[in-house]
């Protein structure tokens, strides 16, 4: 049988607690889940693609199911460039719903062999995003609550 690759394709400014829930809980379904880094020229990142990128290297590092990768096209190329014919997002509440569903919507209509696959967010993570965590970094604040331990250490040595 036909092996099922799903990729997860975010910004990841930084990964939290909540992104590797689902790419956690994805990897009880797929056989291979790719984190795909999105690169938009039009948005300031906190950390760089390469920090980014180590960042998710080392909280999957003993996960051989995760592969890590970036594009700057459109995500469906980069599905049809890697054979991954799904799709996983994550939904904390209904705004992401409505995002997701347009997001879909689109999608399909470029690729319809597409399938995108929601996951809930685990109740206890429903509220950590990257832009909380980015908000807490600023106020120096502590974030042990909300990333991977794996990478605690990297985020302070950046940015304190
Ligand atoms: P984007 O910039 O595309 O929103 P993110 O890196 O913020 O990228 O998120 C990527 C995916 O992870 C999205 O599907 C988003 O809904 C999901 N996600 C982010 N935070 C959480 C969380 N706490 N619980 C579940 N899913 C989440």
């Amino acid at each position: 049988m036909k092996n099922k690759i799903a990729i997860f394709p975010g910004s990841f400014d930084p990964i939290t607690k909540g992104h590797k829930s689902i790419i956690e809980r994805a990897t009880q379904i797929f056989d291979e889940i790719i984190i795909a880094i999105g690169i938009n020229a039009n948005k300031n990142t906190l950390f760089s693609l390469e920090d980014r990128k180590n960042m998710l290297e080392k909280s999957f590092h003993n996960n051989p199911k995760v592969k890590i990768a970036s594009f700057d096209g459109l995500t469906v190329d980069f599905c049809k460039e890697h054979n991954a014919n799904y799709i996983i997002r994550g939904l904390r509440n209904s705004a992401d719903f409505e995002y997701e569903k347009t997001i879909h919507e689109v999608n399909t209509l470029l690729y319809p062999e597409l399938e995108t696959v929601l996951l809930f967010s685990e109740p206890k993570y429903g509220v950590i995003t990257s832009s909380l965590v980015r908000e807490i970094i600023s106020h120096k604040g502590d974030i042990s609550e909300f990333v991977p331990k794996e990478i605690l250490k990297e985020v302070n040595s950046k940015t304190k």
